[in-house]
C-alpha cells in the first residue's frame, strides 16, 4: 500500500495535520498518476460515465451509459460508491435503495464532520459575517477538542466542531438543541484571567482591555458580548453557544451510516449475496477528518481484496 501510494504521489495517507495531499495541483496530478498506474495492469479496464442503476442477487449489474443500458455480470463485485454528501462529486447515496432491495441492511446516512446552525443576533451576523476563532477549546458534554472553528452567518463549523459532530448531532436529534462551551483562552487559567480583569484600568474600555490584555480578536470579543452578555473571566473560559440544527447533509464532509457490519463477513463480503463486497464510506463507520476517513477507505478496500 505504501509503495502504491508513493508511486501515485500520496505523501501521507494518514495525517494528523489533515494534509493528505500537499496541494490542490498535486492532488489532480495524483489522480492522473493513479489512473495511469491502474491502466498499466493487464486485465484492468476503466469505464467512465457509467452509472450503476440496479443489480440483483445473481450479481447482474445494470449501468446507464449515455442513455444506453449496459448489463454486466461478475463473480465478485466490490462496491465503493461513497456516502451521501457532496452530490456534485457523484456520491449521492442513491445506492441505499438498491442495496436494501437485495435484503442487505443499511442504516440511514446522516451528516458527519458537518457544520451546525446558531441563532446569532442580527448585530453579530451583520458585524462578523464570517471569521475564525483560532487556538480555542470546544467542549460538548464530557468531550473536548482543541483546534479552530469558523463562525458564519448561519452558525459554526471547522475542525473542532467536526471532531465532535456525531455527538452534537445525536444530542440535537434527541433534544432539539444542544450547547457547546468555547474556551477562548485555553492556555490561561481562570485565576490568571481574573487577575488580569482585576488589573484593568478604570478608564480603559472593555474591548480595548480584552484586545490588549487577553489578545482577543474582534470576533472573539463579539462572541463574548453576544446577546447582551457582559465580559468576565468565566465568559472568556466558558462561552456557551446553543446549536440547533445540522447543516444540510450535502454540505457535510462525510456521512455516518451505511451497510451494517453485522451483515458482512470480516472481509466486508455480504452474507446474503456472497461475492458482493462493500468498502469505504458505504460502510457504517464514522471518523473525524484529518486523513482518518481516507485511511478507512484504503484499509477496507485492502482488506476486501485480501479475500481473492
Ligand atoms: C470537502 C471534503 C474534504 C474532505 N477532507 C478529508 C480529509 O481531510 N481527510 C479524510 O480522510 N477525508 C476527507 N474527506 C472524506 C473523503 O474524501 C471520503 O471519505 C472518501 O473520498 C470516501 O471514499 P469512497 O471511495 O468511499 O467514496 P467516494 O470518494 O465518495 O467515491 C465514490 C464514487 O462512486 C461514484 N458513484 C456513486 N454512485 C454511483 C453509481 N450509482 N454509479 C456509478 N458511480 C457511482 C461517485 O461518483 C464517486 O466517484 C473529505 C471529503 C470532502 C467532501
Amino acid at each position: 500500500m505504501r509503495d502504491f501510494c508513493a508511486r501515485v504521489g500520496v505523501e501521507t495517507f494518514i495525517g494528523t495535520s489533515g494534509r493528505v495531499f500537499p496541494k490542490k495541483l498535486k492532488a489532480a496530478q495524483m489522480l492522473i498518476n493513479w489512473q495511469e498506474l491502474l491502466q498499466s495492469y493487464s486485465g484492468f479496464s476503466l469505464f467512465k460515465k457509467h452509472s450503476l442503476k440496479s443489480m440483483n442477487s445473481d450479481k447482474k449489474l445494470h449501468f446507464d451509459f449515455e442513455g444506453e443500458d449496459i448489463e454486466v455480470s461478475a463473480e465478485n463485485i466490490i462496491l465503493a460508491l461513497g456516502g451521501g454528501s457532496w452530490k456534485k462529486t457523484g456520491s449521492d447515496g442513491k445506492w441505499t435503495d438498491m442495496i436494501t432491495k437485495l435484503g442487505i441492511e443499511v442504516s440511514e446516512l446522516r451528516p458527519m464532520n458537518c457544520g451546525f446552525e446558531v441563532n446569532w443576533s442580527d448585530f453579530f451576523k451583520n458585524k462578523f459575517e464570517r471569521g475564525h476563532l483560532k487556538n480555542i477549546r470546544i467542549t460538548h458534554g464530557d468531550r473536548s477538542v482543541r483546534a479552530e472553528v469558523m463562525l458564519t452567518t448561519y452558525g459554526i463549523e471547522g475542525s473542532a466542531i467536526y471532531a465532535l459532530s456525531n455527538f452534537i448531532r445525536d444530542d440535537i436529534e434527541s433534544s432539539g438543541k444542544t450547547v457547546i462551551s468555547i474556551d477562548l483562552k485555553p492556555d490561561l487559567s481562570i485565576e490568571e484571567i481574573e487577575n488580569r480583569f482585576k488589573a484593568k484600568k478604570s478608564k480603559e474600555s472593555m474591548s480595548t482591555f480584552l484586545k490588549k490584555s487577553l489578545k482577543l480578536d474582534p470576533i472573539a470579543i463579539g462572541l463574548i458580548n453576544e446577546n447582551g452578555h457582559k465580559a468576565s473571566a468565566s465568559r472568556v473560559k466558558n462561552c456557551e453557544v446553543e446549536l440547533r440544527n445540522c447543516r444540510p447533509i450535502d454540505e457535510a464532509i462525510s456521512t455516518s451510516g451505511g451497510v451494517l457490519f453485522s451483515v458482512l463477513s470480516d472481509h466486508f463480503e455480504s452474507k446474503k449475496v456472497p461475492g458482493l463486497f462493500f468498502v469505504g464510506e458505504m460502510l457504517d463507520f464514522e471518523a473525524p477528518t484529518g486523513g482518518y476517513l481516507l485511511q478507512g477507505c484504503f484499509c477496507t478496500a485492502h482488506r476486501a481484496c485480501q479475500n481473492f
